[in-house]
């Protein structure tokens, strides 16, 4: 999809009266309108909630945004809990989604009533030392192997940090149930960034197959599925946009196929979106301090990787719109550079996009 900026020209001289740049802007209409949407396809699920990933975007005043339209919050840290908090948000409005986890956050979850999402078989008997045993808790799923969606490798869980086997699995439930627990969740996060409305639907097959499992193997009860984070959005001229009440029928089918002939249509589904629910209704405004020509062409901007680090880290393509110049011919090839004294800091490297069609920076082709 064409990328057209929420700000014109005009509207950024007004706003640079006040707030000098660089500065992130952010759409609020568009957060509210995406986030309908969101809810809305997955109505059809009695307990639907999106806990947005605070990681994605720790800023309260978007909080109390999403906070306004229905959402909870995932947290991972002492940090977010403490910001959720501020907020107003407590109890199942919280979920707590962390690895490595410090004692203190494990106990200020659990004093916040949280959702506590347990990464590892041994956080079982750590959440009992060092805060209680709630009535409700969460275990993250990792299958191991590689994640694919038909020939397309997706992410590679193996080699991934997070979650327990399905043996661990079991063994954590059973556990925690001779605890006291009652009511259980499941939770994996399986690829990053997908642009696929067949993402969550794969997931959601393999989450709700494991819930029969689980429940058959242990008895437990099991409350609800969390889908996680992943649910990307389109970086790219080129590249199509989710369309997320096409994801949401798809997990429904699944839902349908799955979970409702084995008498567990009660179950809910929680999502932890992050990316999806905010990145396109972003905008880091930022102002030219110097060309530079010498072996290549450099655009030196107020702004470096500290306010925006993807393109920095992971090479990642933001697209660039130069305001004023929205509909003219791209045709110059530039770095565009921040001033850290790193020579990663770059927000593009050789681009020569045009509003239509962006280029392949590091390959990607359409
Ligand atoms: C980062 C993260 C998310 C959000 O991921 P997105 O890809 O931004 O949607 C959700 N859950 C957990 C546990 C995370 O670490």
């Amino acid at each position: 999809m064409e990328k057209k900026p929420f700000i014109t020209l005009a509207q950024a001289q007004e706003i640079i009266q006040d707030v000098p740049t660089p500065f992130h802007l952010y759409d609020e209409k568009g957060i509210r309108e995406n986030a309908r949407r969101l809810n809305q396809a997955f109505s059809w699920n009695k307990g639907y909630k999106e806990y947005f990933a605070v990681k994605a975007t720790p800023n309260p005043y978007l909080l109390k945004i999403l906070q306004e339209e229905g959402c909870g919050v995932d947290c991972s840290s002492y940090t977010e809990l403490m910001l959720s908090q501020a907020c107003g948000f407590s109890g199942s409005d919280i979920m707590f989604s962390s690895n490595v986890t410090p004692a203190q956050d494990m106990k200020k979850a659990y004093d916040l009533n949280a959702y506590i999402n347990l990464d590892d078989l041994t956080h079982v008997e750590f959440l009992e030392q060092v805060a209680g045993i709630p009535e409700t808790v969460c275990c993250r799923y990792n299958p191991g192997g590689v994640f694919s969606m038909g020939n397309d490798i997706m992410d590679n869980p193996g080699d991934s940090k997070y979650g327990m086997s399905e043996e661990q699995m079991v063994e954590a439930y059973k556990k925690l149930m001779a605890k006291g627990v009652k009511h259980f969740g499941i939770h994996a996060f399986l690829a990053s960034n997908t642009v696929s409305n067949e993402y969550y639907p794969m997931l959601a097959g393999i989450l709700f197959k494991l819930a029969v499992r689980l429940h058959k193997a242990t008895g437990a009860h099991i409350a609800f599925v969390n889908l996680s984070g992943g649910v990307g959005v389109d970086y790219r001229p080129e590249q199509p946009a989710n369309d997320i009440q096409v994801i949401g029928e798809g997990v429904r089918k699944q839902f349908e196929e799955i979970l409702v002939p084995e008498g567990m249509g009660d179950v809910a589904i929680f999502t932890e979106l992050g990316r999806f629910m905010l990145a396109p209704y972003g905008h880091l405004v930022s102002t030219v301090l110097h060309q530079k020509h010498i072996y290549k062409e450099y655009i030196g901007l107020d702004a470096c990787a500290a306010n925006l680090m993807r393109p920095a880290m992971y090479g990642a393509y933001h697209h660039i719109t130069v305001l004023g110049k929205e509909n003219a011919p791209c045709d110059h090839k530039y770095d565009v550079t921040g001033g850290l004294c790193e020579n990663n800091d770059k927000f593009a490297v050789e681009r020569q996009a045009s509003q239509r069609r962006g280029i392949a920076e590091r390959g990607w082709q359409p």
